[in-house]
């Protein structure tokens, strides 16, 4: 009986799956086959287009084999019928995979990459990136000013002024994770998602501050 119910919750796992169709096991056979040699199986997981671009690159020049390569899983997002699947790679760098959904069937889609949807770790990295040149602003404002550690603007709307309209910041900067409905690249946005804090301690952002892929400037 204990058998049995193993081998039921098995089977309803293998469903959940989907049998291996979803973006995760699409992107993992894809991406085994592509790095086991084996082009054109890996191509049955990819849109027609991506499969000329793999025949075509493929010609032009040596893809990389390695025998040994697994799969390794880290994120995966849908956002309607796309999707980002974020894995490590052997030497520990990580990849995205970006699959679109057609005919009811996830297919690997190495085409417009910006339309597709941002990973957590993605989202992270351009916040940080952000906090970091909000930083190097206040760090120059400071130079100018003769500001020292712990002096603080009156507002994080006299701060954002001040960057932008010294050129030191290019832009009014947004958060990706942000839930303001300020619009993006406005003085309002900036101040909605970001707190500029005083000289001597780092920007921080007000919308994922904790988890594993927290927006933290270090
Ligand atoms: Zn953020």
């Amino acid at each position: 009986m204990k058998i049995l119910k193993h081998i039921a919750i098995l089977s309803l796992a293998l469903l959940l799956v989907g049998c291996g169709s979803g973006p995760r096991a699409t992107a993992k056979m894809y991406t085994e086959n592509l790095w086991h040699g084996k082009i054109s199986e890996a191509k049955k997981y990819a849109t027609e287009q991506t499969g000329k671009l793999i025949d075509v690159a493929s010609s032009m020049i040596a893809m990389p084999i390695d025998p040994d390569f697994r799969f390794n899983f880290i994120e995966e997002i849908i956002d309607g019928n796309k999707a980002t699947v974020t894995y490590k790679k052997p030497g520990g760098e990580t990849d995205n995979v970006n699959l679109v959904k057609i005919d009811n069937k996830w297919k690997v889609h190495l085409v417009d990459d910006e339309n597709m949807p941002q990973t957590a770790l993605q989202k992270k990295n351009e916040c940080i990136n952000n906090m970091r040149r909000i930083e190097i602003s206040k760090d120059m404002y400071a130079l100018e000013t003769n500001c020292t550690n712990g002096w603080a603007f009156a507002s994080d709307e006299e701060a954002f002024t001040a960057f932008v309209g010294k050129e030191f910041l290019k832009d009014y900067c947004y958060c990706p994770t942000s839930t303001s409905t300020e619009e993006k690249g406005t003085l309002a946005r900036a101040v909605a998602d970001y707190k500029v804090n005083p000289i001597g301690s780092n920007v921080s952002c007000k919308s994922r501050i904790t988890g594993k892929n927290a927006h933290i400037l270090k």
